[in-house]
């Protein structure tokens, strides 16, 4: 059977746009690997090392060996659900999301009528055998490391090669370590390539042209640019929320959501325009602070939401649709700052014009899927677009990534050489 463009396309770029037929709504499937592999030469990232989540053995229900004590219990307390009224911002949330089900349910129906789209990602279980040391718990924990007396004093060392011409006329690389203090201050990886770091006997890739900053919100003042035309045109926001999930788990830190209230995102974005792209959870009450407080503050107007919709390898859903507590779907708003959303156009990009759904496998706990790609022709001001995540986990080449572990998942167990 012949490939499409699109497939193609999707092949060199990870992003594949879906026709929702009978909805002006746009969707489209990322494969984040791909995605993220665009930005390394030497280096790849293994998908059995992102998919860690999908590649881990399956628990024995109700074994007392592999199921912990509390997950037994929960599931005991749970086997009979006692269907109980719901609260009123618990009918606003029901009512979104009915809102929002026609949408998810047309755009997924896209993705399960792609034959070809489906089998490619059931090719991305292969690969099993990749060694893992992921969750093994003996990476760096950065937000520790940051915390303690000690922090001033950890250095990284950064491996630059740089080019070299032999007598003979051909290249080759000269290797130059340099250390850099490794929190509160900013380190740009100005190469040609990606480079290597170490850190207390960890070893780290990071894409070439990307910039970060592993500190504490104390310190995110610290981001401001000091001339208006270094200030960004992509603000990505994926914060910490308080939400009882995420405390359970204890993945991260969360912070009081009034907080966010201090990040200075005007301060960042760019005199010619920004989007903002801010990740919420599915709770009524941080709906509402973020729509009537939060991005006003900011000075975001009349925000459009987007769904990211979690699927599996082979396309299904990865929970009910209509589980309360558990939708398989998160919910980002993205909006413009610095931009007069009631001219037609922009000026040398496209406004956004209603909502999209964005489906994709995910990686570990909380690891959102990289959007730029999907989104560029959204991003006002100067080409290539300066773009920035607060909160991030990891690095992106052109970005600046900022949070308390923003090298969390440049751990060379992610990656293996090329
Ligand atoms: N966008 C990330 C990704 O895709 O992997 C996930 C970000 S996660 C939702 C929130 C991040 O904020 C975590 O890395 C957490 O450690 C960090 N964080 C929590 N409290 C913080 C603080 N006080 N200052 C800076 N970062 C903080």
């Amino acid at each position: 059977m012949e490939i499409s463009d699109e497939l193609r396309s999707f092949e060199a770029t990870g992003v594949y746009r879906l026709n929702v037929t009978g909805t002006s709504t746009g969707a489209a499937f990322l494969d984040p690997v791909r995605i993220l592999n665009g930005s390394y030469q030497r280096f790849r990232i293994v998908p059995p090392a992102y998919y860690s989540r999908s590649f881990e053995p399956p628990r024995q229900v109700g074994d007392p060996e592999t199921e912990p004590l509390e997950k037994r219990r929960k599931r005991k307390r749970n086997q009979k659900p006692k269907p109980r009224e719901l609260n009123a911002m618990e009918r606003i949330a029901e009512a979104r999301h009915q809102e929002a089900r026609p949408l998810l349910l047309s755009a997924h129906e896209s993705l399960i009528k792609d034959k070809y789209l489906l089998e490619h990602l059931s090719k991305k279980m292969e690969g099993k055998e990749h060694k893992l040391d992921v969750g093994s718990g003996s990476e760096n924990n950065f937000v520790e490391l940051g915390s303690s007396w000690r922090s001033p004093f950890y250095e990284i060392i950064i491996c630059f090669r740089k080019p070299h011409v032999l007598g003979n006329g051909e290249g080759s690389f000269d290797a130059q370590k340099t250390s850099f203090p490794l929190f509160n201050s900013i380190i740009s990886v100005e190469a040609i390539d990606e480079v290597e770091g170490d850190f207390q006997n960890r070893h780290y890739i990071l894409p070439r042209g990307s910039c970060f900053l592993m500190s504490d919100f104390k310190r995110v003042r610290d981001l401001i640019p000091g001339s208006s035309n270094q200030r960004y045109n992509l603000i990505v926001v994926d914060p910490p929320w308080e939400n009882g999930c995420v405390r359970q788990k204890e993945a991260y830190p969360t912070l009081p959501n009034r907080h966010l209230l201090y990040l200075p995102v005007q301060e960042l974005a760019h005199p010619a325009g920004a989007l903002l792209i801010l990740w919420i959870t599915n709770r009524e009450k941080l709906r509402m602070f973020v729509e009537k407080e939060l991005l006003p503050s900011w000075g975001v107007k009349d925000p459009t939401v987007f769904y990211w919709l979690k699927v599996k390898h082979d396309g299904s859903l990865i929970g009910d649709l209509d589980l309360f507590h558990h939708r398989p779907y998160e919910c980002l708003l993205l909006g413009y700052i610095n931009v007069d959303t009631d001219a037609k156009q922009g000026s040398n990009f496209k406004l956004l014009e209603g909502s999209q759904v964005i489906m994709s496998v995910p990686g570990a706990h909380s690891r959102k899927p990289p959007l730029e790609k999907l989104l560029s022709e959204y991003i006002p001001g100067p080409k290539p677009p300066r773009c920035i995540e607060l909160f991030a986990r990891e690095l992106f080449p052109g970005w600046t990534s900022w949070g308390n572990e923003p090298l969390h998942f440049q751990d060379s167990m992610y990656f293996s050489e090329k």
